[in-house]
């Protein structure tokens, strides 16, 4: 407890072992800017508890608990393709873990830009109050939407306490952030790649049995069990490290698919970015998609498209094979077997079944991702059925007509799912071909230099699609507007955490100005409401409205 500075900052590449005892650098002011109120009740707290001086000081890293003491976590990782070796933890700690006392969950806390670590390599160890903005409205507004994640707590500025980024200096800020697991694919990369093979199993067993809960727990959670049993994909064999990679490559099936479904880009996903408990981690250049397009990447620096919409999918499965091969010798052994003591063409067999288990992973995953991809897409466009003919049919077609005429992707569902079909003035026009509603309001105002349709074709293909979607609608007895509207409006959010929407919020916080923080967080937090607080009308209207032009598909650089 008494270790001196220089220890516990010495940078350091470890041999053994993953983690150093590290406490948070001492900063000359703390200011507290925002709690998450959902995230303060999910980890089990009372409204009440968030707002003592003994909570505040702890989330922004003021003072902090000595039993145990906090460590940062090592792990390594493939960038962008390349291996990177040993990255971090650079600028986050580990508090302890905690339990839900009423859902039994438990959570690991973490600070984020704490200070320095021994894993800081050349940087210093903290986190800007803009990146830090856009991870805990990040966090929280991917909670709200459904999708898998790690969560933001708090929020807290560090008055006196500046960064160097780019051109300039930046006020720094620290979050204090949850999650069930912080172990990444590159947690295990880093021991595989040390040939630290009793290491790589001693975690996977800690992962088996501390984060899922033991071998039986394994397989069986809400969110994958159905698709996992449609798609019964054959295993060579599958004994306990089979089902935890298992485990981890269909939450992560689902989290991705959630994130196309939902238009979500992470930007980095890197294997050290890729969380083993399938949540969306690391909260960097990500962004929701304005206008549909394929070719998006939120990042800066990926020239080669490499984390891009439409490789997003493969991308997470290239990690999952990463992992594959750090559990290879696990994923092969048959139960009891002695590793240490293999003949030559055990060693083989070994890797034989390994290579069969990866590939039958790679099935899965697939078939998780499609099964949660059509099951929640279905849903924004506020269809009752799943049918074969959809994918070719209506989606595929659709989406090409988003990007040929750059419409906006959340805007379209949420006024698809609002606009009568089968009542008032489209009541009589019982004939598809008939039907004529307005499609203005789908078109943005400013010009979008992706559009490779002119306005007029785009209004063409919008009535073609309309008129198509009713008979759609009306095949499958869909015919109710005010039902569907309803379940329209519990998945296409109105409020979508737009990057142009957070610079504003990070420009105003930049001159000491919260307001705006406030009333986004809540957005944030309650995306599917139609209105929110009666004195911003006309703002909220703006943040929902068409994303102004100069301000469309923004990128951001890394680290920040
Ligand atoms: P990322 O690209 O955000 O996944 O970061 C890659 C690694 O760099 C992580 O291990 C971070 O902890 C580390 N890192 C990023 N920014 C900093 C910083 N300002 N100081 C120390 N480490 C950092
Ligand atoms: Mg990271
Ligand atoms: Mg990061």
């Amino acid at each position: 407890k008494e270790a001196p500075e220089e220890l516990l900052r010495k940078d350091r590449y470890l041999k053994s072992g993953n983690f150093t005892w590290v406490y948070p650098e001492q900063r000359p002011e703390y200011k507290m800017l925002a709690v998450s109120p959902p995230a303060v009740h999910d980890i089990g707290l009372e409204a009440a508890e968030a707002t003592s001086d003994y909570f505040k000081d702890i989330v922004m890293g003021k003072k902090y608990v000595e039993d145990p003491f906090p460590y940062a976590q090592a792990y390594a990782g493939w960038q962008f393709g390349e291996w990177a070796g040993q990255l971090g933890d650079g600028r986050a700690l580990s508090l302890f873990e905690t339990h839900n006392p009423v859902t039994g969950k438990r959570y690991e806390l973490q600070l984020k830009g704490s200070g320095l670590t021994p894993y800081s390599r050349f940087a210093d160890g903290k986190a800007v109050l803009r990146s830090s903005i856009r991870e805990f409205l990040g966090s929280e507004y991917v909670n709200a939407l459904g999708i898998p994640t790690t969560r933001a707590l708090s929020l807290a500025e560090l008055p006196g306490t500046t960064a160097r980024r780019g051109r300039g200096k930046e006020p720094c800020a620290v979050i204090c952030r949850f999650a069930e697991s912080w172990v990444r694919v590159g947690t295990f990369d880093l021991l595989r790649n040390r040939g630290d093979r009793p290491g790589v199993k001693q975690l996977a067993d800690y992962v088996v049995d501390d984060v899922f809960g033991g071998e039986d727990k394994l397989l069986n959670n809400d969110h994958t069990r159905d698709a996992i049993a449609k798609s019964a994909i054959p295993y060579k064999h599958n004994n306990r490290y089979v089902k935890l990679y298992r485990e981890i490559v269909t939450r992560n099936a689902y989290m991705c698919a959630l994130w196309q479904v939902f238009g979500y880009l992470n930007g980095v996903v890197n294997s050290d970015n890729t969380s083993v408990y399938g949540l969306t981690i690391d909260y960097g250049p990500y962004a929701f998609m304005d206008a549909f397009d394929p070719n998006y990447t939120p990042n800066h620096d990926d020239g080669l498209l490499r984390y891009s919409y439409k490789n997003v999918p493969t991308a997470v499965w290239w990690n999952m094979v990463r992992l594959g091969e750090d559990l290879a010798e696990l994923l092969g052994v048959a139960e009891g077997t002695d590793l240490e003591n293999l003949t030559k063409s055990e060693k083989n067999e070994l890797l034989d079944t390994a290579e069969a288990v990866i590939t039958s992973a790679g099935e899965e995953y697939k078939a998780v991702f499609l099964y949660t991809y059509k099951k929640f897409i279905s849903k924004r466009y506020g269809l009752l059925e799943q049918r074969d003919s959809d994918f070719d049919e209506l989606m595929t077609p659709t989406l090409n007509m988003l990007e040929d005429s750059a419409l906006d992707y959340h805007r379209f569902f949420r006024l698809l799912g609002d606009l009568p079909f089968f009542t008032g003035e489209n009541a009589s026009k019982s004939e598809p071909a008939d039907f004529a509603p307005d499609v203005e309001q789908f078109i943005s105002p400013e010009k979008n230099i992706n559009a490779i349709k002119t306005p007029s074709q785009t209004r063409t293909e919008l009535s073609q699609f309309l008129a198509d979607f009713k008979k759609r609608l009306a095949a499958e007895n869909n015919t109710d507007d005010a039902a569907r509207k309803v379940r329209s409006r519990e998945i296409n959010p109105k409020f979508v955490l737009r990057s142009w929407v957070m610079q504003e919020v990070v420009e105003d916080a930049h001159k000491g100005d919260y307001d705006k923080l406030e009333r986004v967080l809540n957005m944030a937090l309650h995306p599917f409401q139609e209105t929110w607080d009666e004195d911003w009308d006309d703002e909220e209207a703006r943040f929902c409205g068409h994303v102004p032009k100069y301000c469309d598909s923004i990128q951001q650089t890394c680290s920040s």
